[in-house]
C-alpha cells in the first residue's frame, strides 16, 4: 500500500525563488502518475520533495495517512531513478544492483536471490558480470531500475529516465517500465517534459506550468477536454491551432485575416455571453480535412493558403496561412494539397474548442 497525499505544497528556495505553488493532489495506491510540463515548471522540485531530498516550505505530505514531512527517503520507502542512471562504473551489474543491500548488511544468500530475481524480471541475467561501459544505454537504464526495485519500494520515483536514450530505445523502455510497474505494483511518479511519454504511460497526468498545476486527468481527459489553452497547446503533437477572434452580434471575425463565420449557430450561449469580446478558437491538426468545393455537414469550412508540406510517411503536415495566422494540418499522405494554393478545410463542430482570450480558460466544455 502506498497512497500519497500532497496537501497544498509550496516550495521557496533559499534564494527566495518560489518553484511550486499550492500543489494539492491525491495519488492513488499503485497509480502510474506522470508529471509533465516545460523546462523550469517545477517537476523535478516536486519529485525531490516527494523523495524527501528537498524540504517543504509550506504544506504537508502524507504516505498512507502518515505525515512524512520530516522523514528521510529511506524511512518513506521510496526509491528514485535519475536521468544520469548514477551507476558505479567500477562495479559490474551484479554489484551495482546488490550495492544498497550489501551496505545494509543483508547476508550473501539473500542478496544473491534478490539480484537474480530482479535480473530475471529485467532481462539482465546474461549481463551480471559486465561493467556499465560494456552495456547499451537501455541496459544501463535497466540496471538503474533494478537497483531501485530490488528493495521492493512502496513508491518509485523517476526523473526523465529515458532522456539519454535514442528514439527507438525510448519506445522499448517505455513499454518495459510499464511492464515493471505492473509486476511490482509500486505507486510510481514519473517526471518528463515529453508529452508522448506522458500520454502513453500514465494512468493520470499532472500538467504544470510556472510552479502551478494546470490540470490533472487521464490522457483522454487532457487531450479531449483540456482545461485551458496551455494544456490544449502542450498535449498533442503537432500542437493545437489557435485563431484569435472577436465576436460581434453572433459573428466571429478571425483576427489577422478577412474571414468571418456564423459563431452563434455553433455556440449560442458563448455568442451572447462574449458579445463584443475576444475569444480564441482552437482545433487540432488531425481534426481538419481538405474539402475542395464540397460542403461538409456539421463542419466549419475555412480557407487557407498552403505554404509548406512535410511527408512523414504514415501522414503529412501541411502548413498554411489564414491571413497572418499560421496553422498546421495533419493529412493523409495520399491527400496532400499542393503548396501555394488557396484550399478549403473542414473542421467538425465537435472538434472546436473555445477559450476566453483574457483568462485562457476553455469555455465550451
Ligand atoms: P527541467 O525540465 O528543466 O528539469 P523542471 O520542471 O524539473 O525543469 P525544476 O528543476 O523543478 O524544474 O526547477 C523549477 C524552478 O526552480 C526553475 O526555475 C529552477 O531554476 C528553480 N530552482 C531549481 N533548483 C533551485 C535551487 N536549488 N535554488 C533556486 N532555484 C532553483
Amino acid at each position: 500500500m502506498a497512497q500519497i497525499y500532497l496537501e497544498k505544497i509550496n516550495k521557496i528556495y533559499d534564494n527566495g525563488f518560489q518553484a511550486v505553488f499550492d500543489f494539492d493532489l491525491n495519488i492513488n495506491d499503485r497509480e502510474f502518475l506522470v508529471i509533465v510540463g516545460p523546462s523550469g515548471c517545477g517537476k523535478s522540485t516536486m519529485l525531490r520533495i516527494i523523495a524527501g531530498l528537498e524540504v517543504i516550505t509550506k504544506g504537508k505530505m502524507f504516505i498512507d495517512g502518515e505525515l512524512v514531512n520530516n522523514k528521510t527517503p529511506k524511512q518513506r520507502g521510496i526509491a528514485m531513478i535519475f536521468q544520469s542512471y548514477a551507476l558505479y562504473p567500477h562495479l559490474n551489474v551484479y554489484e551495482n544492483m546488490a550495492f544498497g543491500l550489501t551496505l545494509e548488511g543483508y547476508d550473501e544468500d539473500f542478496i544473491e536471490k534478490r539480484v537474480k530475481e530482479t535480473a530475471l524480471v529485467l532481462g539482465l541475467s546474461d549481463y551480471l558480470d559486465r561493467k556499465p561501459r560494456e552495456l547499451s544505454g537501455g541496459q544501463c537504464q535497466r540496471v538503474a531500475v533494478g537497483r531501485a526495485i530490488i528493495r521492493y519500494p512502496k513508491v518509485f520515483l523517476m526523473d526523465e529516465p529515458l532522456s539519454n536514450l535514442d528514439a527507438k530505445q525510448r519506445t522499448t523502455m517505455r513499454s518495459e517500465i510499464i511492464e515493471i510497474h505492473r509486476k511490482t505494483n509500486a505507486t510510481t511518479i514519473y517526471v518528463t517534459h515529453d508529452q508522448v511519454e506522458a500520454m502513453t504511460m500514465a494512468d493520470r497526468i499532472v500538467v504544470m506550468k510556472d510552479g502551478y498545476i494546470q490540470q490533472v486527468g487521464t490522457p483522454h481527459e487532457l487531450y479531449f477536454h483540456p482545461a485551458n489553452r496551455f494544456v490544449a497547446g502542450f498535449i498533442g503533437d503537432p500542437p493545437m491551432n489557435f485563431l484569435p477572434c472577436s465576436l460581434s452580434n453572433g459573428t466571429a471575425f478571425i483576427k489577422g485575416c478577412e474571414l468571418s463565420f456564423d459563431f452563434k449557430k455553433l455556440f449560442p450561449d458563448i455568442a451572447s455571453r462574449y458579445n463584443k469580446q475576444d475569444i480564441i478558437l482552437g482545433f487540432r491538426p488531425e481534426a481538419i480535412t481538405t474539402c475542395g468545393d464540397k460542403d461538409v455537414p456539421n463542419s466549419l469550412i475555412l480557407a487557407a493558403q498552403t505554404e509548406l508540406t512535410e511527408l512523414l510517411g504514415d501522414n503529412a503536415n501541411v502548413y498554411a496561412y489564414m491571413g497572418n495566422n499560421r496553422i498546421i494540418l495533419r493529412v493523409s499522405p495520399y491527400n496532400i494539397p499542393p503548396i501555394n494554393c488557396n484550399c478549403n478545410f473542414a473542421i467538425p463542430y465537435t472538434s472546436l474548442y473555445v477559450f476566453d482570450a483574457q483568462t485562457n480558460m476553455t469555455i465550451n466544455s
